[in-house]
């Protein structure tokens, strides 16, 4: 690890700016927040596929608000870490052009990252789901329904079966286009198309989380470790090569 973290030091110097960065749960993992996509951390013993769809939002609402009531009432027990905030002084000092997340929680944001792409939405706002009128998430999780329509309302997050938010998309696709270097953190790469993307650069790619990257990416460096910790390790060593 010790020279693997020292090579990716000298690629974020090197790469002058042009880098992409993929983060996924993990990286949130880290702040306290829960797993709820493997099996010990189901919610009510639920699979999130089966209640995270929209099929779900139409024929079970109550279930589907539960869920979300506790994503999003767990999202506000915790606050980023250390590593969102470097993150967010990478892109402040140049080091990073932005973040593509597949992460709902909004704490890259809180961190004051600017640059992000949110790939799967955010809990943090609500839509009606029949008129696409904002609502706050408070009125969502109160069980109220849309002031203009009285359609259902939903948390802005992509649902297993829906696209894309098309601007989210496209800016994550010009940042790894544009990069001479890709950063993937705390990501199974299992959630399609958004683990398609570090497939998608031909500069360097780079991967860091608790378990081996799936070995069919390809990746130039690979980090086994924390995602807070190893970004406040490189931070350190991007400080001693910074002019
Ligand atoms: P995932 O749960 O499939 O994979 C998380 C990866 O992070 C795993 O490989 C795990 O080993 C690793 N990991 C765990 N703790 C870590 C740490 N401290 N540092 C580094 N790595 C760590 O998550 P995914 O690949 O992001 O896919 C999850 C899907 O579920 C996405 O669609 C996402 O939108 C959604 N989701 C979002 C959140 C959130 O917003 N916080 C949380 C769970 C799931």
């Amino acid at each position: 690890n010790e020279n693997a973290l020292k090579e990716l030091a000298q690629k974020l110097h090197l790469a002058n700016g042009a880098v992409a960065v993929l983060t996924g749960a993990g990286m949130s993992m880290e702040s306290g927040l829960p797993d709820f996509r493997s099996k010990d951390g189901w919610w009510r013993g639920i699979d999130p596929m089966t209640v995270a769809t929209a099929d779900a939002l139409e024929r079970n609402y109550e279930l589907f608000r539960e869920f979300y009531r506790f994503r999003i009432e767990t999202a506000e027990r915790y606050a980023p870490h250390e590593g969102h905030r470097i993150l967010a002084d990478w892109e402040r000092g140049g080091t990073i052009r932005g973040i593509a997340t597949q992460n709902v929680d909004g704490f890259h944001a809180m961190a004051g990252s600017r640059s992000i792409a949110e790939l799967h939405g955010s809990i943090r706002t609500a839509r009606c789901q029949r008129c696409g009128q904002e609502a706050t998430t408070a009125s969502f999780v109160g069980g109220q329904s849309c002031a203009g329509c009285q359609g259902k309302l939903r948390p802005n997050v992509v649902l297993f079966g829906e696209p894309l938010p098309e601007r989210a998309w496209n800016q994550a696709l010009a940042w790894i286009r544009e990069a001479e270097l890709v950063l993937v953190i705390g990501t199974s790469l299992q959630v399609a198309p958004a683990n398609q993307l570090p497939r998608l650069t031909s500069g360097c790619k780079a991967y860091i989380g608790l378990e081996p990257a799936d070995g069919s990416y390809g990746f130039d460096i690979s980090i086994q470790g924390k995602a807070g910790e190893t970004l406040a390790a490189l931070d350190a060593l991007a400080r001693e090569l910074a002019p």
